[in-house]
């Protein structure tokens, strides 16, 4: 499957989730490091990209001699150096970092994807900025992409809340972090998970 997934590279900063170091030093190298993100970004945004292909605003064909085609969202990941547990996109890409995908869990990673993803779902311009109503509904959409997926969301409100959200203030772009929350709580509820 590498050949549907060399356009994994990553984009995250918009969407700013927090800034929390993340423990790197296992790794032998960057470059050893980058390895590892990038495989383990790709296995997350693989199926996050085909399942929720119907929903996306544009999408790419995958023709593999050896199985029936199939469509994935033509958005595509962006790995960046760095360790902040957050994501951003500009509509293209979906920026990530590798510190950040290697610390956190697959589920974790999952919302950060999945919340940029559903910025284009949703049809918000994301090269224009955000505001606390896009992030909010890009939160409740998320739940159902990280579903649709076969992540599960309900790891989401801890990971919030290990990040500092229930403290963190209202700003321009981005709501107070209770109220991003409790938006992924209830759309939890909502779809009985
Ligand atoms: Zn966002």
């Amino acid at each position: 499957m590498s050949r549907l997934y060399g356009f994994a590279v990553l984009m995250l900063s918009a969407c700013a989730t927090s800034t929390a170091p993340v423990q790197t030093g296992i790794f032998d190298s960057a470059e050893t490091m980058f390895a590892e993100a990038r495989a383990k970004a790709i296995s997350i945004a693989a199926p996050v990209f085909r399942a929720n292909a119907p929903y996306c605003s544009r999408t790419q064909t995958i023709d593999f001699t050896d199985e029936p085609a199939f469509d994935i969202c033509a958005q595509q990941i962006r790995l960046l150096h760095g360790a902040a547990a957050n994501a951003h996109t500009e509509g293209q890409f979906i920026y990530v970092y590798d510190g950040a995908v290697l610390a956190l869990s697959k589920d974790e990673t999952a919302f950060l994807i999945a919340h940029e993803l559903a910025h284009d779902i949703l049809g918000h311009n994301m090269a224009a900025g955000s505001y606390p109503q896009a992030e909010i509904e890009a939160d409740r959409v998320a739940v159902a992409v990280m579903h649709r997926s076969g992540f599960s969301p309900r790891a989401v409100p801890p990971f919030l809340r290990r990040m500092g959200f229930e403290t963190s203030p209202e700003s321009d772009s981005h709501p107070a972090g209770i109220m991003r929350i409790e938006t992924v709580e209830n759309a939890i509820l909502d779809l009985g998970l």
